[in-house]
């Protein structure tokens, strides 16, 4: 649980919302500031000051990436497979730079809608079972 946490209400907004929020690297709560320093370096509300950035999405944010992404690519290299028989070369240069383009675009979006959904739920990722 995040101590600071409990003073932010989120009566006002749903889950989707935060998620929203979050998919636009803004505060789950506020949804005005910027709660990345960096990259993936997550930090408190630049706004509000909510303290999203001791939260630790770990291992979801890749997860849903790399799912993601798994799912556009994978139909495109069979679509064009079937349709156009590409040169082996060609396609072992297109497809892993086409992987690694999406993941790296997608893969920060993803993390703020993983600290949104967290921020909602009032984790921080360290919580113990
Ligand atoms: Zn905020």
């Amino acid at each position: 649980m995040i101590s600071e946490s409990t003073t932010y209400s989120r009566d006002t907004y749903t889950v989707l919302a935060a998620i929203k929020r979050g998919l636009k690297r803004t505060c789950p709560h506020c949804g005005n500031g910027r709660i990345f320093k960096g990259y993936l370096k997550t930090s408190d509300c630049s706004n509000c000051a909510a303290p999203t950035g001791a939260i630790r999405a770990d291992d979801l944010p890749p997860y849903l990436t790399i799912f993601l992404v798994g799912h556009i690519i994978i139909p495109l290299l069979l679509i064009v497979e079937t349709h156009y028989h590409p040169a082996l070369w060609l396609q072992m240069s297109v497809w892993p730079a086409l992987t690694l383009i999406l993941t790296l675009t997608f893969l920060p979006f993803i993390k703020g809608g993983a600290v949104g959904l967290m921020w909602y739920l009032k984790l921080n990722g360290d919580e113990q079972h």
